[in-house]
């Protein structure tokens, strides 16, 4: 009897656990290590006042080149995680075409980022929140497998999507408390 509630306790903590650990399918070891780092990256962006995102462009477990959302820093609108990282890696490789590739960022890229992985030719895209406002490859478009374009990539999506939208929503969060507690500018003196 004893046994058999051990049995049952054992099974049923494998289940949970099982649960806790779900990943989406395809990802491997090597992704989610690569989006813990997107994550830091993001964060120490967030810290900076910059929209916290973050991208690590990787090839057979080597970090070619790693970014974070600069757009407010380089008053550059095309700033974003993916666009800085894909410029940084064509520089390290000497090239334009990142075949083999795969690009690990914190939130679904944008019309604009999807493009540039695209053009990029990155063979795999692994990303963590949705973007319901700009999503570009499962949200609002399917810009990565559109078989209309000249370039297709796999995709992985949801790869510890929890902390990358929390810190999102954090990051928002503390920006509209700031804005409502920052003091109203006074009326000007006649
Ligand atoms: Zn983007």
């Amino acid at each position: 009897m004893r046994g058999g509630e051990q049995r049952h306790q054992l099974r049923w903590r494998r289940r949970v656990r099982r649960r806790i650990l779900a990943l989406p399918l395809g990802t491997t070891r090597e992704d989610q290590c690569m989006m813990a780092r997107a994550l830091t990256l993001a964060q120490e962006a967030g810290e900076r006042g910059e929209v916290p995102v973050g991208a690590v462009i990787y090839r057979e477990g080597v970090i070619l080149a790693e970014a974070s959302n600069d757009r407010e820093a380089s008053a550059d609108p095309t700033g974003h995680a993916e666009v800085v990282a894909l410029r940084r890696a064509a520089l390290i490789t000497g090239g334009w075409r990142l075949s083999g590739c795969s690009i690990a960022v914190t939130l679904e890229p944008c019309p604009m980022c999807a493009g540039a992985l695209v053009n990029a030719r990155v063979a795999r895209l692994v990303y963590g929140a949705r973007d319901p406002k700009a999503g570009a490859v499962d949200t609002l478009y399917d810009l990565c497998r559109d078989a209309r374009l000249n370039h297709q990539m796999s995709v992985i999506g949801g790869v510890l999507r929890h902390p990358c939208s929390s810190l999102l929503t954090d990051f928002f969060r503390a920006r509209r408390a700031a804005k409502r507690g920052s003091p109203s500018p006074k009326p000007a003196t006649p």
